[in-house]
């Protein structure tokens, strides 16, 4: 929740920004900081949720490790703090470039997710006389029940090594010099809401497979059971931190492990999509034939999840918070100024009365927001502004004066 002061500090900032509430970024990360250790689990935040310098140096001096997807990542990840050891690299098509330089850095492990890769790593691992760490990424075949876009542990996605490779991955895993294997890799999808079934589902094919691996003369050091935990977009006041305790619990006590197995999750949406907030302002107010449009100056190429996943946002009107209320609520449908029809913010929208200006709040967009920004339009990237440093915010050049 926003509160007037800060509303009206944003009155000087250019919009569109991401505005991140630094106070609930910390409380989340020293929640999961305290939860994980309660449940011993070791956690590897996933930085493609959210990569911002300031937010994974917060995340890295609380002794957390990264999970990485690409050979940026991994560099941005070390750079802003994590120890090269506690950084863990996915992703199904990695480049040789990639590998190399991940290689070179001495990173804990990667999460391998096809033979031929592993095949690859052991091979410019041998050229460079060294020995990499290899944790395999297992597709448990697993239906997360969330949007088919974030499943990813079914065998119909990309993602993971099947059950029918099993034997030839445990064979070339034998005569593969140049890797040490260190354990399993499972990641089943994201926004995950039924929380204590489907990972208690998850835990119990893990069992499976774990045993699996280590009957057939594999030691299974680390599983790794990814991320996934879902948001509260509906609620984001009522549910500001994500329900930790239920997914850690939930793995601890359906988990088989020994005491010199070290089970990892790497949540990424969970620490972050709370403290983050898309600001923008209405642009212009339309009275289409049969609906009320707002258009905002924040669009698609802001945050792209309602046009590519249909994702809900709470959106709320910061100006009309301040000004006296009168008359009733309007059903509007909010857009953004990107030239396609799927530039939708959300539709029959009610809210109070809006005009050109005023300031509006997209909600829970911290995760997956301006990551995933690109420049389409020539639109100019939307910068990140940080609760506690409000005036270095770049100020508002008055724009909005003629009504
Ligand atoms: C995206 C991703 C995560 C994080 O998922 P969230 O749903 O954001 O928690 C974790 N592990 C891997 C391998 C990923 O690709």
């Amino acid at each position: 929740m926003l509160d007037s002061g800060t509303i009206e500090r944003f009155e000087k900032i250019s919009t569109p920004f991401y505005y991140y509430d630094m106070d609930l970024l910390r409380r989340t990360v020293d929640t999961v900081a305290e939860l994980s250790a309660r449940h011993n689990l070791r956690v590897h935040y996933a930085v493609k949720a959210n990569a911002d310098s300031r937010i994974l140096g917060y995340i890295s001096s609380k002794g957390f490790g990264a999970d990485c997807v690409s050979g940026n990542e991994v560099l941005h990840a070390y750079e802003c703090g994590f120890p090269a050891d506690k950084i863990v690299y996915a992703g199904v098509g990695k480049s040789d470039k990639e590998i190399h330089d991940a290689m070179k850095l001495g990173i804990e492990a990667f999460n391998c997710e096809s033979l031929q890769e592993i095949f690859v790593i052991n091979e410019m691992a041998r050229e460079y006389d060294m020995v990499a760490n290899v944790s395999v990424r297992i597709n448990p075949d697993i239906d997360a029940h969330t949007h088919k876009y974030v499943t990813t542990g079914l065998y119909e996605n990309k993602f993971g090594i099947s059950q029918h490779e099993f034997d030839k991955l445990i064979e070339l895993l034998d005569k593969s010099r140049n890797i040490n294997f260190i354990g399993l890799h499972f990641h089943i999808g994201s926004q995950i809401t039924r929380v204590a079934e489907v990972f208690a589902l998850e835990c119990e094919r893990v069992n499976e497979i774990v045993s699996y691996f280590e009957q057939n003369g594999l030691k299974v050091k680390n599983i790794n059971l990814g991320g996934g935990l879902g948001v509260d977009y509906d609620d984001p006041d009522g549910n500001p931190i994500p329900d930790f305790e239920t997914w850690f619990s939930t793995i601890d006590r359906k988990i088989a492990r020994r005491p010199d197995q070290a089970v990892h999750v790497e949540p990424g949406r969970s620490m972050v999509a709370q403290c983050g907030t898309l600001i923008s302002r209405v642009v212009f107010v339309k009275s289409g034939e049969t609906k009320n449009f707002l258009i905002l100056d924040a669009g698609m190429n802001d945050l792209i999840r309602p046009a590519l996943y249909g994702a809900y946002h709470r959106i709320e009107n910061l100006s009309a918070q301040m000004r006296p209320f009168f008359g009733s609520h309007q059903a509007y449908d909010i857009v953004g100024p990107v030239c396609e029809s799927s530039d939708v913010w959300g539709a029959g929208r009610l809210l109070p009365l809006s005009v050109r200006g005023d300031l509006m709040a997209i909600r829970s967009t911290g995760a997956y927001g301006q990551v995933m920004a690109s420049r389409y339009n020539m639109k100019d990237l939307a910068p990140a502004v940080f609760s506690d440093r409000l005036d270095d915010a770049p100020r508002n050049n008055d724009y909005f004066k003629i009504i």
